[in-house]
């Protein structure tokens, strides 16, 4: 089967899925515009399956933006440098439960089953395709290089300042999904203390931007051991570095994968119903546990050089900068690197996130609602936001920003209150559904009194008529026939004023020519 093959079965299995079609949110307005229902801010996978998951619920009046150019979205094609993804390739989750809209589904489309067969993990460059097909099958809007600058309160709703060609646009929204990924609780951090006084040429964060082809024939320094500590250090291998030294405190690589225990449907799906003593345990032992280990693959693909070191208890000191050198000292003795690349990953601070910046003071961590026993303390896990069931922040003193409920953090930093589910793949299975349904819960009860007014004036008759079928049949046929024979009269006399007029002024208006017969009965129809 081709891709526009598979595409066509999609959107067939959406017709068979399509009950209930009505779309219900009920409109408001703000200064004469109407109120977004649902802003996304991130067209990565996260985002997607939460645009795809809302039309599923029937909920359309929504936008998704991305700051990145179209297939930029998420880490896949800019600093992802791993081969193939780190997770096994029977993952499912952002296809909410359609066989068709799988990772397998589209790769065998694609390359053919037994290509399938064939890999252990999905490659990367495959993932970020199999997400652009997603996004064009679906026919998801994302608009891309638009920025999120900041969001505020606007009386009971959310204000969101979206940046594009330099334009500030204000939009107003119900409801904003953070969607904007592993770093969107934070930042990508380096060291302070270290690169205080580095020069910009001489150094990269992992997540950054880095023209490996300058790296050829010189000496690199990683500092870090978890996956991307690895890919760097092999990309860097790979584009002919003249030597490649991966550093790291600890005194052995981390080999055990904490979060592989957690993929299991109790544990993705109801980790968050969990007290939060629970929780806390579970989430500090994964975060005392960072860096996550490195998969075989990425060992290996660095191990078959022979220009590549690591060297384990190798925490660094300091930096010193002579001409274009680097001599680093650590506690295993000093290097010299021509060049330096801080695989250290993020650091929770919902206080770096501009987007928030207004707001952030409003928002409650985990270290404003829960005390943990003593010698269970964790500054990290104390940084995180502490969210609602649907991802939703919460207020740091009650009462006070109810605003902030109507943000939904789908980032990783909701990792101690909800699991693995957002910014994960394996958590999407759990976690989309999870967010869209807080989301329709929330939109629908805001709107109860307004359900139930529609609800009284309801009086579309399901029983159309009391005479038999034939007479019913009979006259709705002598009804269209006069329509038709209006239509053709109202042409005719249209025609011949235009010729005698010369030339034609005004068009008339096609609905106001319908016999009223017919518009009511295609009113009742609907
Ligand atoms: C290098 C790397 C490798 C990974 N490998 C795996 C793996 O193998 N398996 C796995 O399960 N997980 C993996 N992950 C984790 C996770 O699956 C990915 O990070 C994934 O991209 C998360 O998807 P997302 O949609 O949540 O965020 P992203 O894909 O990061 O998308 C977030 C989007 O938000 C946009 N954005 C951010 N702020 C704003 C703003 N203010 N305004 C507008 N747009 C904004 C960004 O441009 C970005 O495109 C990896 C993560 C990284 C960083």
């Amino acid at each position: 089967m081709s891709v526009a093959r598979l595409s066509d079965r999609v959107r067939r299995e959406l017709t068979y899925l399509s009950f209930p079609p009505r779309e219900w949110t009920v409109p408001h307005y703000r200064d004469g515009d109407r109120v977004l229902d649902v802003l996304i801010v991130g067209g990565g996978q996260g985002g997607l399956a939460t645009a795809f998951g809302l039309k599923r619920e029937r909920i359309t009046n929504f936008r998704i933006v991305d700051r990145n150019p179209r297939g930029f979205e998420g880490p896949w094609r800019r600093f992802a440098r791993m081969n193939g993804l780190r997770t096994s390739n029977d993952v499912t989750g952002i296809d909410l439960g359609i066989p068709s809209l799988t990772a397998r589904a589209w790769y065998e489309a694609r390359f053919g089953r037994q290509a399938w067969e064939r890999i252990g993990r999905i490659p990367r460059k495959e993932w970020r395709e199999y997400l652009d097909w997603y996004r064009d099958v679906l026919e998801l809007p994302v608009e891309n290089e638009t920025e999120v600058t900041s969001i505020e309160p606007a009386g009971d709703l959310l204000l969101a300042h979206l940046r594009r060609n330099g334009r500030i646009e204000r939009v107003h929204a119900r409801k904003i999904v953070l969607a904007t990924g592993v770093e969107g609780s934070g930042r990508w951090r380096a060291p302070k203390e270290l690169v205080a006084d580095l020069p910009a040429e001489l150094y990269a964060h992992s997540a950054d931007d880095i023209d490996f082809g300058r790296l050829a024939g010189k000496r690199i320094g990683v500092l870090g051991i978890g996956a991307s500590a690895l890919d760097n250090a092999a990309a860097a291998l790979e584009a002919d570095a003249a030597r490649v030294d991966l550093c790291f405190r600890r005194a052995d690589i981390p080999r055990i994968n904490l979060l592989a225990w957690m993929n299991f449907a109790g544990m993705l799906g109801h980790f968050g119903d969990l007290s939060d003593l629970e929780r806390w345990r579970y989430m500090r032992r994964i975060v005392e546990e960072v860096p996550l280990p490195p998969p075989q693959e990425a060992f290996w693909r660095c191990r078959k050089f022979e220009n590549f070191a690591w060297h384990a208890n190798c925490a660094w000191h300091s930096i010193c900068v002579q001409g274009d050198v680097a001599t680093v000292e650590t506690e295993a003795g000093s290097f010299t690197f021509d060049f330096i690349i801080f695989a250290t990953g993020f650091e929770t601070d919902l206080s770096a996130r501009p987007e928030l910046s207004l707001i952030v003071h409003h928002i409650a961590l985990w270290g404003d609602r829960f005390t943990p026993p003593p010698s269970e303390e964790n500054d990290v896990l104390a940084r995180h936001p502490y969210l609602g069931p649907a991802f939703e922040f919460m207020e740091r003193q009650p009462g006070t920003a109810p605003f902030v409920g109507r943000l939904h953090n789908f980032t990783l930093g909701s990792l101690p209150s909800l699991g693995i589910t957002g910014a994960a793949v394996t958590g999407m299975k759990y976690g989309v559904p999870r967010l869209v349904n807080g989301l329709v819960r929330d939109l629908f009860r805001e709107d109860a009194a307004a359900h139930y007014q529609d609800f009284l004036t309801y009086a579309v008759p399901e029983l159309e008529t009391l005479e038999s079928g034939f007479a019913w049949i009979d006259r709705l046929a002598t009804d269209a026939l006069s329509s038709v024979h209006k239509l053709i009269n109202d042409e005719l006399v249209f025609k011949a004023s235009k010729r005698s007029r010369g030339k034609r002024t005004v068009t008339p208006s096609r609905t106001k020519r319908r016999s009223p017969k017919s518009v009511k009965r295609r009113r009742d129809a609907n």
